[in-house]
């Protein structure tokens, strides 16, 4: 995917993807949360050709015990006995894993641990069959090599891992077998020829799933972002906020929203002009997203130079407090600012705190913090107001439906 220029580092400050990309991933592998949902995305890619994978690999398994037991005859010990009580229920156990509801949960635990014992019983079966000179058998160790990495599904380490063991297990089975030493290194350097190119190809495509992994969230993320500030945009925040108000319904917890407005800042855009005014607003944005400090919270640019901050579950005295920190942080970036009566840039912010209940709506509480702004700003701005509607001084109670 084509990306017109460098991601700015000061625009996604919290960005956990623009970081690997900036990283670059040496090591095929991100940061732990960012790895299981990059796991998760590719597992749900690979989720058509893992689940083929699997059937064919549990025909094969099968095919090839009628073939040990009933054509050949093959007494049920040794190699038909590995065969039998070992990659019959491994790849029974994987075709399960992989065609299940828990699909994304189940296969790759199973996958790490089923795929190398197919491996090894399949390298010491097939090194044990003795059929010397004739190189059949061994193709399925070589088709199975490539199959791991392109097919498998798991991460190039998981799969290079399987690889390895594998090479590891027909080197002991050649020997075991007591297999001349020209062939079992023939069919050694075949095995690990095979794996070199398969590893080497398949880091590269992983490679390029993780890029464009990165950059589709990054390009969401962007999308979801406000170009000036890096907040959340309102759209996002109307998602977002959505689904706190949901959750703090079913879980019968409070919504605190804090609406924030910078005082005088067309006299500020007047007297400074609109790059100083743009330069302001990322400083005071960059104290918002502070305030949102835990996973619910949300902070976002509401439009112009009005921000939201939606907490999740605060006392009202403890709202007020965070309130109150918030407007003297932004006091404190001491913004010079001629044209206010405090000499620096402010803000006056509006607070409601509301519990969710049917009837009541999230426009509506952010609806009452307006009304508690503009309290603020008649009040001489520079201040705080927390929500006084039917002229009680509530926390938590009832407010006017949205129209
Ligand atoms: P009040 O104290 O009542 O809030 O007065 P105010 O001047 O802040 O309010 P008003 O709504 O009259 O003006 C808001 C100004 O914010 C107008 C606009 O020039 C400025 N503004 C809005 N968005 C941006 C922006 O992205 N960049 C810059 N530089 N200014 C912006
Ligand atoms: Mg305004
Ligand atoms: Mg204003």
């Amino acid at each position: 995917m084509y990306l017109p220029e460098p991601l700015e580092h000061e625009s996604f400050p919290d960005s956990a993807y623009a970081k690997e990309l900036r990283s670059g991933f040496p090591d095929l592998r991100f940061a732990p949360d960012l790895e299981r949902s990059f796991q998760s995305f590719h597992l749900k890619q690979a989720r058509t050709r893992v689940r083929f994978f699997q059937l064919a690999l549990g025909l094969l398994a099968i095919a090839a015990a009628v073939k040990l037991t009933v054509l050949e005859s093959m007494p049920v010990r040794g190699v038909a006995l590995g065969w039998l009580g070992l990659v019959i229920p491994a790849c029974f156990a994987l075709a399960l894993a992989s065609w299940s509801r828990l699909y994304e949960r189940l296969y790759l635990p199973a996958a790490r641990l089923l795929l190398p014992v197919i491996a090894t019983v399949s390298a010491f079966g097939i090194a044990d069959r003795r059929i010397g000179g004739h190189p059949d058998p061994f193709c399925f160790l070589t088709t199975f090599s490539i199959a791991i990495f392109f097919l498998g599904g798991q991460p190039f380490r998981e799969a290079l891992l399987v690889n390895i063991f594998m090479v590891a297990a027909l080197g002991l089975a050649l020997a075991h077998a007591g297999w001349p030493a020209a062939d079992a290194v023939y069919f050694m350097t075949e095995l690990v020829i095979t794996s070199a190119v398969g590893a080497f190809v398949y880091q590269g495509v992983e490679r390029q799933l993780r890029t464009s992994f990165l950059e589709r969230n990054l390009l969401r993320e962007r999308v979801a972002r406000d170009g000036l500030t890096g907040l959340k945009n309102r759209g996002a925040f109307d998602d977002d906020y959505a689904r706190l108000w949901q959750q703090a319904m079913r879980d019968r917890r409070s919504v605190a929203v804090l609406l924030i407005d910078v005082d005088h800042f067309k006299p500020y855009n007047d007297r400074y002009g609109h790059q100083a005014g743009d330069r302001a607003l990322r400083r005071v944005a960059q104290v918002v997203q502070r305030f949102a400090r835990r996973p619910l919270d949300i902070a976002a640019r509401y439009g112009g130079e009005e921000f939201l901050l939606a907490l999740y579950d605060l006392g009202a005295e403890h709202v007020r407090e965070i309130a109150e920190q918030l407007r003297e942080s932004i006091e404190a970036l001491r913004i010079e600012h001629d044209e206010s009566p405090a000499a620096v840039v402010t803000a006056s912010i509006g607070v409601s705190i509301v519990s969710p209940r049917p009837g009541r709506s999230p426009e509506g509480a952010v609806q009452l913090a307006d009304e508690a702004l503009y309290a603020a700003k008649r009040g001489g701005r520079n201040g705080i107001r927390l929500v006084d509607c039917y002229g009680v001084n509530y926390s938590t109670g009832a407010f006017r439906r949205s129209a």
